[in-house]
């Protein structure tokens, strides 16, 4: 989707710090991170909340997920924790609409979320 930031970070218009790619999924650090650690895992291809995932393309979240596991290895913060979190829409917290997986790590993370 040409509008879209996500998308112009598959492309490499815009820079952005990779963490971890394969052939479906893209993971970057956040430009503002909440956490020591903030990465955000996103599918390569345009998905724009996740109320508009097809079955067709829920596998890509099981990549997703197993990404941020092999990040949180590669990055040494696996056996202390993490927390995984996909914001929808507005109430959601939702800001980009490409879907993405926000991986938080670093501290201890409260809960519940506010
Ligand atoms: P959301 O609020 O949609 O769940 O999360 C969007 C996230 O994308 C935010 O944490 C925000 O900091 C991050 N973000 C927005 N634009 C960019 C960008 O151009 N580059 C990077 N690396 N992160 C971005
Ligand atoms: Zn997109």
């Amino acid at each position: 989707m040409t509008d879209c930031v996500f998308c112009k970070i598959v492309a490499g218009e815009i820079p952005a710090r990779v963490v971890f790619e394969d052939d479906a999924v893209l993971a970057f650090e956040d430009l503002n991170p909440q956490a020591p650690e903030h990465v955000l895992v996103i599918p390569k291809t345009h998905i724009a909340t996740l109320n508009d995932l097809s079955a067709a393309e829920a596998p890509v979240i099981g990549q997703m997920a197993r990404a941020a596991a092999e990040i949180a290895r590669d990055r040494g913060f696996a056996e202390n924790g993490y927390r995984t979190v996909m914001n929808c829409n507005d109430h959601g917290g939702q800001t980009v609409y490409h879907i993405h997986m926000h991986v938080l790590a670093g501290r201890a993370l409260s809960w519940p979320p506010g």
